[in-house]
């Protein structure tokens, strides 16, 4: 073999792919990220458009808080972002029924307690339960070190936590909603709405579909060092790409990968701009375009079964606004969530999560407007099945239905809108390349399949997936935490040091 180019070519710069570049460059790898887009962070970055800038996606963040992934790269990096700790992290709107969601477990859990009625003993139950159960997950996807593959030390910490996980084997292959019915809760409807609202943007289904373990880890989604990234995430999203191009990394915006093309023992990256030669590919890429880029024809079990579980998901619909808040509106970014009709699905514009930019967030509209994202479901498989009219005739009518509940629901955030933009599956397919545009990784719906590739095996040889497909997946830090867990294996393939920059003790 010659002299390569780079140890490892980084294909797409999502939280993913930003996560195993920066972890590779802080050991000393030498690496290539190549972009297509002239921004990074795919799903979670922010866009400009007829001067006004828009979260493309992704909103609201986890791993802001001391010892977490993001809060430790902008300590180590010295990034410059700021995070707005706001509180409410949500305002959770359905008729009858509002949840202000706090960081504090507390707070958040004192306002089922105090409805009317509550069944406070039970109530009380099912959330140490959560917690417990949340505790144990937690604590292992903040410390990347402690995901399989295992050496001797990380199995020693791990027989060290048994007694934690414990309560886990009594989740494992249930629903959500099983847990609740344990508890005697499942008639409570409060709790009910609550939890199929979180489960539909976490674990990406409803309660009575969830794996409990994953819904019950990712209802401590607010606990966990969540907040609001000053100016969009896009600015967290450039300060990383900073950070690796500052300890030696190789990025290159606006540089689509055609196709990557297996040479005797290394990888061959090809774009319009040129090729590269890599030992190894980490692919930021959702399977199915793993199998166009690298033409692969032949079965492969791995890409196959992810595959599947992807198509088993989700599109997104969106409306971008510029509106004038209404008066009175405090200061900083604010989140609702809405839910038009809890008895009907969770998706379709009967369910939306609606972020609003803060005062602070310069740059993103003129003074006195905001902009808004505002996101809805779609099932992509029964998108699929229609004709092309029919899709975009689906598509619109999903989008009055979104128009529709923030009048409705948040009447006082509708009153007054400038501009309006509107996104749809095509639109995440253009701009984030991803097959068809299916997003927000695979649903958790119940099965112990997902327990199966809690250590993805390399795609192909030399070739490792990251994103939201693999896990832990799923959100911007689960896919950040997937990248270094990819890196730290990679690294230690390579023969490169273990990471100078972060040196964090898992709890
Ligand atoms: C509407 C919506 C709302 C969400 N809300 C939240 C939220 O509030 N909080 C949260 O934590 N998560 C949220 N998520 C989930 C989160 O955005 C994703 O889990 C995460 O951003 C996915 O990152 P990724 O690395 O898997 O891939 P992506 O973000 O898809 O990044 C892949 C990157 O690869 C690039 N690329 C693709 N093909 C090529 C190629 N051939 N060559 C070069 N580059 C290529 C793309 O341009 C893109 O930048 C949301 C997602 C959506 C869709």
């Amino acid at each position: 073999m010659g002299v390569l180019d780079y140890d490892v070519a980084v294909v797409g710069a999502g939280f993913g792919g930003l996560g195993a570049a920066l972890s590779l460059a802080e050991r000393g790898a030498k690496v290539l990220l190549c972009e297509s887009l002239n921004y990074p962070g795919g799903c979670a970055s922010t866009f400009r458009r007829h001067g006004y800038q828009f979260e493309a996606g992704a909103t609201l963040f986890s791993g802001f808080g001391p010892g977490q992934l993001f809060h430790d790269w902008i300590e180590a990096h010295s990034l410059p972002v700021t995070i707005d700790f706001i509180d409410p992290l949500v305002e959770l709107r359905a008729p009858g029924f509002e949840l202000l969601a706090r960081a504090d477990r507390d707070a958040l859990i004192g306002q089922f307690l105090a409805i009317p009625a509550a069944p406070v003993a039970r109530l009380k139950a099912f959330f140490a339960e959560q917690a417990r159960i949340a505790d144990a997950l937690w604590s292992i996807m903040q410390a990347p070190e402690l995901l399989p593959p295992f050496g001797p030390m990380e199995l020693l910490r791990h027989a060290a936590r048994v007694p934690r996980y414990l309560p886990l084997v009594r989740a494992v292959g249930r629903p959500l909603s099983s847990v609740l019915a344990r508890h005697g809760l499942e008639d409570f409807r409060p709790l009910r709405i609550y939890l199929d609202a979180i489960s539909q943007i976490t674990v990406q289904c409803a309660a009575a579909e969830a794996e409990a373990p994953f819904a019950l880890a990712t209802m401590d989604y607010y606990f966990r060092g969540t907040g609001h990234v000053r100016g969009g995430i896009g600015s967290l999203a450039w300060a990383l790409l900073r950070a690796f191009t500052s300890l030696g990394g190789d990025a290159r915006l606006t540089t689509r990968v055609q196709s990557l093309r297996r040479r005797d023992d290394h990888w061959e990256i090809v774009s319009r701009k040129g090729t590269w030669r890599a030992r190894k590919v980490v692919a930021n890429l959702l399977p199915q375009d793993v199998r166009r880029l690298t033409a692969l024809t032949e079965r492969n079990p791995f890409l196959d079964r992810l595959s599947a579980q992807v198509e088993d998901g989700w599109g997104a619909v969106m409306l971008y606004r510029v509106i004038r808040p209404p008066s009175g509106a405090g200061a900083a970014a604010h989140h609702l969530e809405l839910v038009a009709d809890p008895t009907k699905p969770f998706t379709e514009g009967n369910h939306v999560f609606c972020s609003i930019s803060g005062e602070r967030d310069e740059g993103r509209a003129p003074d006195g407007l905001r902009t808004m994202t505002v996101s809805t479901h779609v099932p992509l498989a029964t998108l699929r099945r229609l004709e092309a009219s029919d899709q975009a005739a689906l598509i619109s009518s999903i989008q009055r239905r979104m128009r529709q509940t923030l009048d409705r629901m948040a009447p006082e955030w509708a009153a007054d809108v400038r501009h309006e933009m509107t996104a749809s599956p095509r639109t995440f397919a253009r701009f984030t390349g991803r097959h068809l545009g299916y997003v927000g990784g695979i649903p958790r719906r119940v099965g112990l399949g997902h327990y199966r590739d809690l250590i993805p095996p390399p795609a192909l040889p030399d070739l490792h997936l990251v994103g939201d497909t693999v896990f832990p997946g799923q959100s911007t830090l689960a896919t950040a935490i997937g990248g270094v867990k990819i890196a730290e294996r990679l690294a230690g393939e390579l023969g490169l040091r273990r990471s100078q920059a972060r040196g964090r003790a898992a709890s």
